[in-house]
């Protein structure tokens, strides 16, 4: 399955990922709303994170759900049904990416846009892209996001 791959030489910290993210599934420019999460240490080094939909876990977030709220729907990407999520918590404390968050008492994660994502078409560096991406590509960032905490 595709995912949003992260080039975290190319990022630059903007953070116009997180908030077309924002509006694009929320309708407001809240970047605490973004699906993609941009990690900052200092002035120049930015990582971003997203799920990896499957291509470098094993869905460690659908596995814990008590309710199965978390599923492939459309064919396009794992995630959640929000009318159907319970608000424990589980999926985040079990994505070791980091890339599933709770707001109010509902988890939300990347869904991909059906297929399109909205934040790749507005990073005009190409710091993500939506591709195949391979394990250690997700890794690598995850480690560096890590390394920022
Ligand atoms: S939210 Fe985390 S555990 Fe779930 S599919 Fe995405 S990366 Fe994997
Ligand atoms: S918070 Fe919602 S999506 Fe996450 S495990 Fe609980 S019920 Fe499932």
């Amino acid at each position: 399955m595709r995912a949003i791959v992260p080039h975290l030489e190319l990022c630059t910290g903007c953070r116009m990922c997180e908030m077309a993210c924002s509006l694009h599934h929320e309708g407001l420019v809240n970047r605490e709303w973004g699906r993609i999460r941009i990690h900052r240490k200092g002035i120049e080094h930015y990582v971003p994170v997203a799920c990896n939909q499957g291509a470098s876990c094993d869905k460690e977030c659908v596995k814990v759900c008590p309710v199965d709220c978390i599923r492939d729907v459309n064919g396009h990407a794992i995630e959640v049904v929000r009318e159907e999520c319970i608000g424990c918590g589980e999926c985040v404390e079990a994505c070791p990416y980091n890339a599933i968050h709770m707001r109010g008492d509902v988890a939300f994660k990347c869904n991909l846009c059906d297929g399109d994502p909205t934040c790749v078409k507005f990073c005009s560096l190409k710091a993500i892209t939506f591709e195949e991406g391979v394990p250690e590509e997700f890794d690598r960032a995850k480690d560096a996001a890590e390394a920022m905490r």
